[in-house]
């Protein structure tokens, strides 16, 4: 499977199945890079130990020679002194123009070493081997960053890789939270724009958690897919590509109050839609949209509720500080009915007082 993401001269193709990883020489090749120059693999010390030998034994056999950068699993790698650490193994090991940087991983990773490519030297060819479900969704719109104590995702640049290569079977390895967490997004591009595949996702829920290739095969292609319809329409964040963050107005502000670590970002989505869907309810959309939208989500062990711990002045504060707040109302993407999705600008706050009230009993 491949899907191709149209961005003029910066298009590129996404590669999607088993059994890729073992042949990813050929696609170094393929795509023009040169085995005169080193390339850079950053990846995770958890991610490493599973999947890093079967990208070397490819590479190198092709005669490829490599510098490795492993750096710690998690969201803190995504920070300027990890990205400097990475930086000072790229010029160690001598990086040139036609080097590229390859990252093999989850978003952390993808959005680290995305960052290095784009602003060593100036920019460098970039590559992405995604492990994650959930990097079908970082891994397509070239945003790349790392975060700021102050804000997440602040230093960063738009940088598009030459080629995604996506190798089912590294996600084989995925914790089961985080192949559900996953899932939260894969089923958020049904919701926004294509409602036979969000109630695909429910009705194949069950191979999707067990990992069936041929479900996450078909599942990864149309996630990203839409994505890269999204992006391609509208690639620096105009206006279109804001219907991506469906879910995140609420999610964003319930990983900022749970203090990142409690939930995982699929997770805090999964409640945040959850709660666009009562909002769609409250504005007078379609009746039923809360009712399908939560069994999609439970049907992939995702949380819908929120947490009666996580104060509503707390999340109203961490979502005031959302670019997404003008004036005393509030921006939210609101669902028309399964599958569509409209930008809503001017919610009042007392409403979105009234959702998370009714988000913590389940719509009651
Ligand atoms: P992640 O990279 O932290 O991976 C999740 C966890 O799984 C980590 O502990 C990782 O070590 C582990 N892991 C990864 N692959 C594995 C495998 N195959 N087997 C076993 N363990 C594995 O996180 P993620 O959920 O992939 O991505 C989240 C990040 O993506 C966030 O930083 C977020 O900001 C970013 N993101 C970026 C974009 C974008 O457009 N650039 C979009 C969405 C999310
Ligand atoms: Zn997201």
């Amino acid at each position: 499977r491949s899907v191709h993401v149209e961005l003029g001269e910066r298009s590129y193709p996404i590669y999607i199945g088993s059994g890729l990883l073992p042949q990813a020489a050929a696609y170094l090749i393929k795509h023009g890079l040169s085995v005169k120059s080193p390339h850079l693999v950053v990846t995770d010390d958890k991610v490493a130990p599973y999947h890093l030998e079967t990208l070397k034994s490819s590479l190198q056999a092709a005669g490829f020679r490599l510098v490795i950068s492993i750096v710690k699993s998690g969201e803190g790698s995504k920070s300027l002194s990890v990205f400097e650490n990475v930086m000072t193994d790229a010029i160690q090991g001598g990086l040139d123009r036609n080097s590229s940087v390859i990252a093999l991983g989850g978003g952390v990773v993808g959005d680290l070493a995305g960052f290095v490519a784009a602003t060593y030297m100036r920019g460098i060819s970039f590559i992405q081997m995604p492990t994650t479900i959930l990097a079908h969704d970082s891994s397509v719109g070239g945003k790349v960053a790392v975060n700021h104590l102050l804000a997440k995702n602040m230093i960063g640049a738009f940088h598009q890789p030459e080629f995604v290569l996506y190798d089912l079977d590294t996600l084989t390895t995925l914790p089961p939270r985080e192949v559900s967490a996953g899932l939260a997004e894969m089923v958020k591009h049904g919701l926004i724009k294509d409602e036979a595949f969000a109630y695909w996702c429910k009705d194949h829920a069950g191979e999707l958690l067990a990992l069936d290739l041929d479900a996450l095969g078909y599942g990864l292609e149309r996630g990203v897919s839409i994505k890269a319809d999204v992006v391609s329409q509208d690639e620096r964040e105009g206006g279109l590509r804001a219907i991506l963050n469906l879910g995140h107005t609420i999610g964003h502000a319930i990983e900022a109050v749970g203090g990142y670590g409690e939930f995982l970002h699929g997770e805090a989505i999964s409640i945040g839609m959850a709660g666009s869907a009562l909002l769609a309810e409250a504005l007078g959309r379609k009746k039923g949209i809360y009712a399908e939208t939560i069994a999609m989500l439970t049907a992939l062990n995702l949380p819908v509720i929120l947490p009666e711990h996580l104060d509503e002045d707390d999340l109203m504060e961490a979502m005031m500080h959302d670019k997404k707040f003008k004036e005393g109302t509030m921006v939210f993407v609101v669902p028309d009915s399964i599958g569509s999705v409209s930008i809503v600008k001017d919610i009042p706050q007392q409403l979105v007082r009234d959702i998370l009230k009714q988000l913590r009993k389940g719509g009651e």
